[in-house]
């Protein structure tokens, strides 16, 4: 244990993340990333198609804006994660991937697993989301 534990000091950062794990995180980030893109040009062609419509009424246009304006708050949310996992992408490219990108604590693997492209500790991330950040 005394072993591992110096070993462990030894290494600054993410030296502590193999590059198995790494891998695994990438794959993981690319096809999130993947299924976004796709997702992102499904919502825009549904959104232009909704607009080219000929045949649609008055009632049906105060619909298709309601669903336009639903279309695309989904894909501000898609984009933003999009830039998101771009960012985590670099850090791997970097070696900084899995510490939070504030105070660089280890991100927990829990965390990884659930959000691979986490950009802070939870302890930052709720910082973050108060505007504390
Ligand atoms: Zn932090």
């Amino acid at each position: 244990m005394t072993v591992l534990n110096a070993a462990y000091k030894t290494h600054s950062g993410t030296a502590s993340m193999d590059k198995k794990r790494l891998e695994y995180y990438k794959k993981k980030l690319q096809s999130k990333r993947e299924e976004l893109l796709r997702s992102i040009a499904r919502t825009e062609e549904e959104g232009r198609s909704a607009d080219d419509d000929p045949t649609v009424d008055l009632a049906d246009k105060a619909a298709n804006s309601y669903t336009k304006e639903f279309l695309f708050g989904q894909n501000n949310t898609d984009r933003t994660t999009l830039q998101q996992i771009d960012e985590a992408l670099n850090r791997i490219r970097n070696n900084s991937f899995g510490t939070c990108v504030n105070c660089e604590t280890e991100l927990q693997q829990k965390r990884l697993e659930a959000v691979p492209w986490a950009s802070h500790c939870t302890v930052c991330q709720e910082k973050h989301e108060q505007g504390l950040l």
